[in-house]
């Protein structure tokens, strides 16, 4: 009998924040606290992957057999977004890839599935997502919406063993159009009526079952969470949930922010129910058996850089990049060269490099046949400043990358609106996307600054 259990979590906020209040005067409101917003160059999947590659960092990937991307959208309408998160990973081609898409409970069913998979065949699963929302100008997804990454691994071994789960579905229609929906449960907005009693009732019986004493709720709203205490009476429970004050809304991605939160209060033995609403409400129950050794990793949750220009604000996030002479067959052609990060290594004088080619450029030896995975650490080598490439915030700094254990890679620099690369300083590889073409999202390696 398998054991799938939760062994860890990353948790990925962009480097950039909005004073809420300063989106909300240019519309005549007031909002408190402030949110994070991706770079022009993120979405989605981009944030989904810096989760992915944080939480396999240090253990790799080769226990992995299944990528799910559970999320309330993604960049494609009809290809997959954890097949993309594998190829980057570097994950073999009989990699399981699955999408599960819908409301906002939709991380917790990519648990729920990853649990059943491990149960199944052994292997470990990754699960993530990505949430962005920024809507209409002056909309409450512009002033309250947030933008995050989330991956979680399950496998077997030690970690928050996950155990049963409850589920009742009630067609709960808060926002809902064809082609570019979104599912937003903003401040202000009331609680849909069937939602409180269905996600009430199930939370009481998951808690009765397993004698849980923390309940975890994965939810948009800020008023969920109390009008479901007061469902449970007068029970000894501590509830997590994600304050939006610095992030703004995190949708789907709440459940791993506060599941985070509780796993590091947690003490072996205890239990803890997940709770998720979204068309109905989905529970799974899990029992901490080592919390200590669940990994958890956040990046950027500290030192953001704030923005006081909402135009500027405005700009990156509506940015849409120009269309680029490209086809989905060259993103094919291409792909695997380009996501895997493989570099060519000669067999005469072993220098490493990239792209890869049969003639090595060091010693003129051919055919090289061996290709190695580059790493994804490195320094700048050198770096230039372009005004020509369009970019919203005017420029775009490209530099030449020396990678740890060989290899140089010509990559633009991101995430930083001033000059800050120096020659030599410390950066790390991530996929961004490059641009637009052929009705296809292309995505690529940048570069950015080491804090
Ligand atoms: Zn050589």
């Amino acid at each position: 009998m398998r054991v799938p259990a939760l062994k860890g979590i990353c948790l990925y906020l962009p480097a950039f924040r909005i004073e809420k209040g300063l989106i909300a005067s240019q519309y005549m409101q007031r909002a408190r606290g402030t949110r994070t917003f991706r770079w022009f160059d993120e979405d989605e999947c981009t944030m989904a992957i810096e989760a992915s590659m944080g939480v396999v960092e240090g253990t790799g990937v080769d226990t992995i057999g299944c990528v799910i991307y559970a999320a309330e959208k993604g960049p494609y309408r009809r290809k997959s977004t954890a097949s993309v998160i594998a190829d980057v990973l570097g994950l073999s081609t009989d990699t399981l890839t699955v999408d599960i898409t819908g409301s906002e409970r939709v991380s917790a069913e990519g648990l729920l599935v990853a649990k059943r998979i491990c149960e199944a065949t052994g292997q470990e699963v990754l699960v993530t997502g990505g949430f962005c929302e920024h809507g209409e100008p002056g909309s409450d997804e512009d002033i309250h919406g947030g933008d995050a990454g989330w991956a979680m691994v399950v496998g077997e071994g030690g970690g928050i063993v996950l155990e049963e789960f409850w589920v009742a579905r009630a067609n709960v229609f808060v926002k809902w159009e064809r082609g570019e929906d979104t599912y937003f449960l903003p401040d202000g907005f009331t609680v849909p009526f069937e939602l409180l009693p269905t996600a009430a009732a199930i939370l009481n019986r998951a808690i009765e079952k397993s004698g849980a004493s923390k309940v975890v709720i994965g939810t948009s709203s800020n008023r969920l969470p109390s009008q479901l205490k007061r469902k449970l009476g007068d029970r000894n429970i501590t509830l997590f949930h994600h304050d939006s004050t610095t992030t703004g809304v995190l949708g789907s991605a709440s459940l791993p922010f506060a599941m985070a939160d509780a796993v590091e209060k947690c003490e072996p033995g205890e239990s803890i129910v997940m709770l998720a609403p979204g068309d109905g409400a989905l529970a799974i129950t899990a029992k901490s058996s080592d919390p200590d050794n669940v990994k958890i990793v956040r990046i950027n949750a500290e030192n953001p850089v704030v923005f006081d220009l909402y135009g500027l604000y405005r700009k990156i996030v509506t940015y849409s990049f120009e269309e680029a002479d490209t086809s989905p067959i060259a993103y094919w052609r291409d792909a695997q060269r380009i996501f895997q990060l493989r570099g060519g290594k000669c067999g005469n004088c072993g220098k490493v490099f990239y792209p890869y080619s049969d003639l090595c450029p060091s010693c003129g030896f051919t055919p090289v046949r061996e290709t190695v995975p580059l790493s994804r650490e490195g320094r700048v080598f050198t770096y230039t400043t372009d005004h020509i490439t369009p970019s919203p915030i005017g420029k775009v700094t490209h530099a030449v990358v020396e990678l740890e254990g060989g290899g140089r890679i010509f990559v633009q620099m991101t995430d930083s609106l001033e000059e800050m690369v120096e020659i030599g300083a410390p950066v790390k590889l991530v996929i961004r996307r490059i641009h637009s073409g052929g009705g296809i999202e292309n995505y690529g390696w940048k570069a950015r600054m080491v804090k």
